[in-house]
């Protein structure tokens, strides 16, 4: 007896998303706009809008993020995963061009006014979520730019300004408030805000570097990782000399010694632990790597070496790997007596941040990161998300934004609290059944040589996709959980249970009238997405759709 049942599951590359993007849901509005009846331009607009309502930021998320969602991907073991990252980034740079814009919730009224303290990728989240929904939204930003670190960090070769400056202005274009050059705490009390506002989110980011600790270190030479980042970034380089050695293992370290690259300088990166256990993203060792910077890993700074003042060397620890510390990660041990001298004219120091809560002590939490799984209610009608709650990536920002901007709504209106709707179970182990997709190699990524990215520093070094090709890749997807319309069950049900849908959209293409079936498990056996399952599988309650 196997009856079987249609029943929409979460793919795997959404399990991956940290923002939990519905990956599928705009690749298949795309790939399947043959058999919806969409032209090409329809169906970008459409898995654009689809894309966008849960991250505004596809162009810039294409570019930067880690892409963890392919790693899930199932694709993966038959001939690589999909590249999500370079169709997301295709169809955001495509949408920046033909001008696209973000849109209210119809019918949206007007409510109450809500603030948001830092204007990094978690408090515009925020600002997104609450101004389509109709809450009047004013950012509070330090700086003179919105982005956070996306615009003061990473550098124009990785994200381009024009690509994040167009994502934002979006956002502000729903009506969002900005308070540019405004501390909260120095030039607008927190007493003010909350007289001001119905909420308050607090995403101020983890923006503060930490000293190296070493003798020597205070004089010229020296310079924090973000410091030297937000230089380059507006154009105001500072002169590094000819050798640079940057410590630290995280982004910053990379981007940083990525960055002294362009500016000619020999680079050494000095890492105390092995390269396994780095923070950064692996595609950003590699390409620092391939640009000649030099990696010297388990090795510490112990001291700077000066003369006259003048920085000349960083005198190096050399270190083996101990237990394992709090964190899970083999604690670096120092090896007694084995040091020695790396010449240095600058040394960078890109070790780790943490918030910066001198402004906001009122809200400082007990440790230095706020606490919480989500949703974060740190104060009465305060919520925080971000790098605030640990050092992450764009990504996790967005979402702890946006679940934030949920949880808000829910409260002001009075819904109880937020909790998560999407009941659908996720794709299992065996579900999807490869061996009905024909093989297909992933799309090649074009990227600058070594030479022309030290020549043109600011040009971009990871090119974008054509359309033929971002078309052929949207089609590797196997639709994991969810019907494309493939026909196997209609074709092969023996007693014609599967009826054509008239106006088809993806996901619906059949319907089943259970009446007519004979329990033989032939569609199951032959849907190669996984979406029909056996009846024992199926939730207790419908399964709505995400
Ligand atoms: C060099 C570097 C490279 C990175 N590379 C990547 C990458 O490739 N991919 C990736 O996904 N992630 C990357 N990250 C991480 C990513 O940038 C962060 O996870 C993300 O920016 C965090 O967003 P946020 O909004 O929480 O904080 P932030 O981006 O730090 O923004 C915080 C904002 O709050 C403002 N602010 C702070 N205090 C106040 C105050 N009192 N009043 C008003 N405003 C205030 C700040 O000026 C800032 O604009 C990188 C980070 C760095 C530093
Ligand atoms: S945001 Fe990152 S993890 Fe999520 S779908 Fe895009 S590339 Fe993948
Ligand atoms: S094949 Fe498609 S639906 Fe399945 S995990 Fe990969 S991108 Fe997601």
């Amino acid at each position: 007896m196997f009856v079987p049942t249609q029943t929409e599951k979460i793919p795997p590359c959404q399990c991956g998303c940290p923002n939990g993007n519905d990956v599928r849901g705009w690749l298949a509005v795309i790939a399947q706009r043959h058999k919806t009846g969409h032209d090409k331009e329809t169906a970008f607009h459409l898995a654009w809008e689809r894309l966008a309502q849960g991250n505004p930021f596809p162009a810039t998320m294409g570019r930067i993020c880690p892409h963890p969602c392919e790693a899930a991907c199932s694709r993966g073991d038959k001939d690589g995963p999909v590249a999500i990252h370079a169709l997301e980034r295709f169809l955001g740079d495509w949408a920046v061009h033909a001008g696209l814009r973000l849109w209210k919730d119809p019918g949206a009224p007007e409510l109450e006014s809500v603030g948001v303290i830092g204007g990094g990728p978690a408090g515009l989240s925020f600002a997104y979520q609450m101004a389509r929904r109709g809450y009047h939204v004013t950012i509070y930003e330090r700086s003179a730019r919105l982005g956070g670190m996306l615009f003061h960090g990473i550098p124009e070769f990785r994200l381009p300004e024009r690509i994040l400056e167009a994502e934002i202005a979006r956002i502000v274009d729903l009506g969002v408030e900005i308070r540019f050059e405004t501390a909260v705490g120095r030039d607008v009390s927190l007493a003010e805000l909350h007289e001001r506002h119905a909420a308050i989110f607090v995403g101020i980011g983890a923006q503060r570097g930490r000293d190296l600790g070493v003798p020597g270190e205070d004089g010229p030479g020296v310079m924090g990782g973000t410091d030297f980042l937000a230089a380059v970034n507006r154009g105001e380089a500072p002169p590094v000399g000819k050798r640079v050695v940057v410590v630290g293992g995280g982004n910053t370290a990379m981007d940083a010694a990525r960055a002294a690259r362009r500016l000619g300088a020999a680079v050494t990166v000095l890492y105390r632990r092995s390269q396994e256990e780095m923070p950064a993203i692996r595609e950003e060792v590699d390409e620092a790597v391939a640009e000649g910077v030099d990696l010297v890993l388990l090795a510490a700074p112990a001291r700077l070496v000066r003369d006259d003042g003048k920085l000349t060397a960083v005198e190096v620890q050399r270190m083996r790997l101990g237990d394992p510390d709090a964190s899970g990660r083999r604690r670096p041990v120092a090896i007694p007596g084995e040091t020695r001298r790396i010449p240095a004219d600058t040394v960078i120091a890109a070790v780790s941040q943490e918030p910066d809560w001198t402004l906001l002590d009122g809200l400082r939490p007990e440790g230095l990161w706020v606490q919480g799984e989500s949703e974060v209610e740190i104060g009465k009608n305060v919520w925080a998300g971000g790098d605030a709650r640990g050092p992450g990536i764009a990504g996790t920002a967005i979402a702890q934004g946006r679940q934030a901007a949920d949880a808000v709504h829910a409260s002001l209106r009075g819904l109880g609290r937020q909790v998560s709707t999407d009941r659908r179970p996720n794709v299992g182990p065996g579900d999807v059944k490869p061996q009905f997709y024909l093989v297909s190699a992933p799309v090649e990524l074009p990227t600058s040589s070594v030479e022309q990215r030290l020549t043109l520093p600011e040009r971009e070094t990871a090119g974008t996709i054509d359309e033929e090709q971002f078309l052929a890749e949207v089609s590797r997807c196997f639709s994991c959980g969810l019907c494309f319309g493939c026909q196997h069950c209609w074709t092969y049900c023996n007693g014609f249970g599967f009826t054509r849908v008239v106006e088809p959209e993806p996901g619906t293409y059949f319907t089943l009238a259970l009446d007519r079936c004979e329990e033989c498990g032939k569609c199951i056996d032959l849907c190669p997405s996984g979406y029909l399952s056996p009846r024992a599988d199926a939730p207790a309650v419908g399964t709505p759709r995400g």
